[in-house]
C-alpha cells in the first residue's frame, strides 16, 4: 500500500536537513524536533507562501501538492507512526530520542544540558527528587526530562522502526511512491 510519495524520483536520504510541514500536520512537527529535525511549521502559512519554499515540504494536501514545482512529500496515510517511519527514510535521521541531539519541540530551539540547581524553582518537587538530568530549551525556557512519558515514546518509536523496516519505494511517472509491504 501506498502511504507516502515524493514528487521527484531522487536518491534517499535526500541532502536537506531542514522540512517545512504543513499547518494541518502539527504533531508531526513536535517528534521530529524530538528527533532532532529542523522542522518549521507555521499555523498562519498560507498556500502561496508554501509553494514557494524551498525546502522540503510536507503535506497531507494533494492540490498543493500538484501545485508545487519544489520538492514535496505527501503523505497519504493517517496513521501517525507512518509519518514518523516515512520522514526517517527521507530525511536518513535514526528513530531513537537522543536528548542531546533533540530540538525543543514546542519552540524548534537548541536545548542544553543543565543542572538540578539551575531548574530547581522551574519544576515540580517531585520531579526535582526523582530525576537529576534535566535540558533547558535556549529558545522558550522549557525544562525537559526523561519522565514516565519517554516509555510510551520509546513504544512508538519501536513501532515506527519496524515499520520502515517493510518501506520500498517505486518511481512511477516521475513521482518516488513509498510503499508498506
Ligand atoms: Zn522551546
Amino acid at each position: 500500500m501506498e502511504i507516502a510519495r515524493l514528487n521527484a524520483c531522487i536518491d534517499l536520504p535526500i541532502s536537506d536537513d531542514e522540512v517545512v510541514v504543513d499547518s494541518m500536520l502539527g504533531w508531526l512537527v513536535r517528534w521530529l524536533r524530538m528527533l532532532g529535525v529542523k522542522a518549521t511549521y507555521n499555523p498562519s502559512f498560507h498556500d502561496a507562501d508554501l509553494l514557494s519554499i524551498n525546502h522540503l515540504l510536507v503535506t497531507r494536501d494533494r492540490e498543493l501538492f500538484r501545485r508545487r514545482a519544489r520538492l514535496s512529500l505527501l503523505l497519504t496515510t493517517s496513521m501517525h507512526v507512518e509519518w514518523l517511519a516515512v520522514l526517517s527514510l527521507i530525511l536518513g535521521f535514526p528513530l531513537a530520542l537522543n536528548m542531546e541531539r533533540s530540538l525543543c519541540p514546542v519552540c524548534g530551539s537548541r536545548l542544553v544540558r543543565v543542572s538540578r540547581d539551575a531548574v530547581a524553582n522551574m519544576v515540580p518537587r517531585s520531579v526535582l527528587l526523582r530525576h537529576s538530568e534535566f535540558w533547558l530549551c535556549t529558545g522558550c525556557g522549557k525544562v525537559y526530562w526523561v519522565g514516565s512519558h519517554h516509555i510510551r515514546i520509546a513504544r512508538e518509536l519501536e513501532i515506527a522502526r519496524d515499520i520502515q523496516g517493510a518501506l520500498s519505494t517505486q518511481c512511477v511517472d516521475n513521482n518516488l511512491l513509498i510503499i508498506r509491504e
